[in-house]
């Protein structure tokens, strides 16, 4: 997809439907909350590469300025330090909600808020509630990053959109998940109730440069052991099972679903299926053949297989994912290593 007037052909990639690229198809005002973090920093690189004006609002819980540092200075690139839990006005065409603590390390310490930062649960609920409300106001398009956590420990395999899940209300992983599954029905009901033109992806396990270090996501950690020159650690038996997608997958699906004409939810992630050991021997090839295996005990209601049916997405969006996870880790490695050495020499970046 081209946003530029230099091509002869379509669009796909605007705001209410194709534009003819010979005429300059109009640039739109963007809000991407949580923009200053992992996923939404690829995001918001791609949509000012696309010509378009970006608005970040983030509180940096977990996001860095540094993922947006090549920004600053562009006129079409605005940083706006807020919690989204308080209500904002601002006057957008289109709003990717993406805020909020992901990792589980941090929504396990924080399950609800607290004075200063604020917990997932809270942040799901009124901070989507508050950027529903805007996107009504405005008449801006809304989309919600969901998660392949709402199907909780699935008791179908692969998870089709369709499949309801098997969710725990009152455990560890309640606020996160039972919090999104909140936001994708407030989505439902401001796009039934309100007529708000809404989109919702559920996400599957994701990575890539930019990932938090020390957020104790599986890949994260593998990654800076390895390069470290720590064991892996291993939770449980390490059979259990994700499928993990490569970063700008995950972009070009969510820019397709938010300019496509159909709510969702879709899937976004990789089908490729992996037990925690077999990433754990891809890590190895990748980095470090000498590194260890080290086992821990796992953690409460850790969902024991997780595959996404990407039929949906396939058929009406037109999107896959292109990166397998032998080609995608080697391109993480680099930014990891540089963050966790400094300027220290990058011999096989
Ligand atoms: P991340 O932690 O890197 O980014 C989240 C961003 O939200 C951070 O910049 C953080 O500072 C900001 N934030 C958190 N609470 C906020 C608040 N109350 N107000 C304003 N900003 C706030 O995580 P990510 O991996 O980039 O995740 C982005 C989105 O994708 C999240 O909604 C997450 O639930 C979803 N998701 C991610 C994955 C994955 O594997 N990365 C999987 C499923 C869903
Ligand atoms: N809201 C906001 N920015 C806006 C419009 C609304 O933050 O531009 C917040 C508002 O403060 C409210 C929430 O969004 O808490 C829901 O707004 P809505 O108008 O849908 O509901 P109401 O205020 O009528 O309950
Ligand atoms: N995991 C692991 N070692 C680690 C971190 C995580 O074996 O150092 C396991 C964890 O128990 C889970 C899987 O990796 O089964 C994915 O965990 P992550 O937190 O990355 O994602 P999620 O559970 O949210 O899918």
């Amino acid at each position: 997809e081209s946003g530029g007037g230099d091509h002869i052909g379509w669009s796909s990639l605007s705001a209410g439907g194709r534009v003819p690229l010979g005429l300059k198809r109009k640039s739109l005002r963007i809000v991407v909350t949580g923009g200053a973090g992992f996923v939404g920093s690829h995001l918001v690189d791609r949509l000012i590469a696309r010509g378009d004006s970006v608005i970040v609002v983030d509180n940096f819980f977990t996001g860095r300025k540094d993922n947006l540092v090549h920004h600053f200075g562009d006129p079409r690139f605005e940083l706006i330090r807020h919690d989204v839990v308080e209500p904002i006005l601002l006057e957008v065409d289109q709003i990717y909600h993406l805020a909020c603590p992901a990792s589980p390390v941090h929504y396990k310490f924080n399950p609800i808020l607290d004075s200063l930062i604020c917990g997932a649960h809270k942040t799901n609920v009124v901070g989507t509630l508050n950027m529903l409300g805007l996107a009504k106001r405005v008449g801006a398009r809304f989309l919600l990053t969901s998660t392949s956590e709402v199907y909780g420990d699935p008791l179908q395999h692969p998870q089709a959109e369709s499949y309801w899940g098997n969710v725990n209300p009152i455990g560890v992983r309640s606020c996160y998940d039972e919090g999104k599954r909140t936001a994708e029905t407030l989505s439902m009901d401001y796009h039934r109730g309100h007529g708000l033109e809404v989109r919702i992806a559920r996400i599957f396990n994701t990575y890539g440069p930019r990932m938090c270090i020390d957020d104790g996501r599986v890949v994260s950690n593998f990654v800076a052991q390895a390069l470290r020159k720590e064991p892996l650690t291993v939770y449980g038996d390490g059979k259990q099972t994700r499928s993990f997608q490569y970063v700008s997958d995950l972009v070009e699906g969510l820019m397709r679903l938010m300019e496509g004409d159909h709510v969702g939810p879709f899937n976004l992630g990789n089908p490729g299926e992996f037990t925690m050991l077999e990433l754990a021997q891809v890590v190895q090839e990748v980095i470090d053949p000498n590194a260890k295996i080290e086992f821990r005990p796992n953690t409460e209601d850790d969902p024991h297989k997780r595959r996404p049916d990407i039929s949906k997405a396939k058929e009406l969006l037109g999107w896959e994912p292109v990166v397998s996870l032998r080609k995608g880790l080697p391109l993480m490695v680099s930014d990891f290593r540089q963050r966790i050495f400094g300027d220290q020499k990058d011999s096989d970046a």
